[in-house]
């Protein structure tokens, strides 16, 4: 280690973190932040509490931080000076590292060895009249204008301030969590739901399903593009594109026209079941918020998932359709959504939709549905797009429609 060097220095909450699952939660992180800076030759290392990012030139600083500001399980990171733990270096450095027009300031030390010759209220007083006599600014514990961090290891210390700190998003590191299997319509909700489970550790695969030759393939384009946004939150990401054209058919030709929306779902859920056996994944997550529309009264919502075993998340269940959206600006895929496209269930969609059915009624109304038949013959004609991560590969291009249809 040089002397004196510029690093990033990555924090995560550690409230809920306890014994063993700790460790494991920071090799998890450890691993999903070398991922994520793949290729930018830098050297990630895991100390107590905190993994530090060597090796950065000053023009990397703006793409690490892109990068890490997607990693889940980051509460916050810093460029910050790595240095010697030493009060007489951090004194010299300190000033150098506030910047111009700062009124006042303020030094908040923290130790985490409690082996050193210091302590943390010496350390800020013996940095603090440095900085004091290097610049005449004046201090102000209360409100102060800056703050200037110091952390402490046994062999190594890192100075930063305020400004050198940014948020994380939080959550838990994808993988800790396992795996889902997200169903992704192309709309504002579903990429929503897909990353609030991804926020809490869990990996997503995706599943989309079209009604092409019904339907242009507008949708499986848009789900493809709204996997990609998402694949740069988790390392990459596979899309399966399932034709429901077939299953749409057989409902509407064979069951009452007020289930229809129901069917269509039920099925979905059960070729999604399907794929998360073949994928190890251990829950299916929708876009569902309750009261939405007709399809998601309390009533039809329990009724569309007895058609499988599965847990059915459905992270956006109490969220209103504005904080759906604003989040979808955030994440970046409610330009993506609001596109154009023909949906696969408004096709054919009933007049006067169910509102209050019974996981009875829709098995009844299923009665002279091939059910097992139907599914296979969905999962035999599904394509497979596995999108890289962005920092590895660009994204494949976009599907085409299946050939026979
Ligand atoms: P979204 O904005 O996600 O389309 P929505 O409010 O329009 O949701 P619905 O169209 O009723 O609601 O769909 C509810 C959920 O069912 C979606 O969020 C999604 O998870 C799943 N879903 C619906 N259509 C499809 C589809 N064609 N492919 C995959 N999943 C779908
Ligand atoms: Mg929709």
């Amino acid at each position: 280690m040089a002397a004196v060097s510029e690093v990033a220095l990555v924090h995560y909450h550690e409230v809920s973190l306890k014994g063993k699952n700790r460790a494991r939660f920071e090799q998890i992180l450890l691993s999903r932040v070398q991922e994520a800076l793949f290729g930018l030759g830098l050297k990630v290392s895991r100390l107590p509490g905190r993994i530090v990012v060597r090796g950065m030139g000053a023009t990397q600083r703006a793409e690490v931080r892109e990068r890490l500001s997607k990693v889940f399980g980051i509460a916050n990171f810093a460029f910050a000076l790595e240095t010697p733990p030493d009060l007489e270096t951090l004194a010299r450095l300190a000033s150098d590292r506030i910047p111009e027009g700062t009124q006042s300031f303020r030094v908040s030390a923290k130790r985490g060895n409690k082996r050193l010759p210091f302590t943390s209220v010496e350390a800020e007083r013996r940095v603090g009249a440095a900085i004091v006599a290097a610049t005449g600014l004046s201090v102000n514990l209360k409100h102060p204008e800056l703050t200037v961090f110091l952390e402490f290891a046994l062999d190594r210390a890192w100075l930063y301030t305020d400004r050198d700190r940014h948020p994380g998003p939080g959550g838990l590191p994808v993988g800790a969590s396992g795996r889902v299997v997200a169903l992704l319509s192309g709309g504002i909700d579903s990429p929503v739901a897909a990353w609030r489970i991804m926020k809490r550790g869990a990996k997503a695969v995706f599943v989309h399903f079209h009604s092409y030759p019904h339907t242009d393939f507008a949708s499986a384009v848009k789900a493809k593009r709204e996997a990609e946004v998402l694949a740069a939150w988790q390392g990459g990401a596979r899309l399966h594109l399932v034709p429901l054209a077939g299953v749409q058919a057989e409902i509407f030709a064979k069951s009452p026209e007020k289930y229809r929306t129901l069917l269509y779902r039920r099925f979905m859920l059960r070729i999604a079941e399907r794929i998360a056996e073949r994928e190890g994944a251990g829950a299916l997550v929708t876009g569902d918020a309750l009261g939405q529309v007709a399809s998601q009264t309390l009533e039809n919502l329990h009724a569309v998932s007895k058609a499988v075993a599965s847990l059915v998340l459905r992270p956006l269940v109490g969220m209103d359709k504005t904080e759906v959206i604003a989040e979808a600006k955030r994440i970046g895929t409610y330009a993506i959504s609001v596109l154009p496209q023909q949906d696969c269930c408004s096709f054919l969609e009933p007049r006067r939709p169910a509102t209050r059915s019974t996981p009875e009624e829709l098995a009844a109304a299923e009665d002279d549905l091939a059910v097992d038949a139907l599914v296979e013959e969905a999962l035999a004609k599904a394509q497979l797009v596995k999108i890289p991560s962005p920092y590895r590969a660009p994204a494949p291009p976009d599907p085409e429609p299946p050939k026979e249809a």
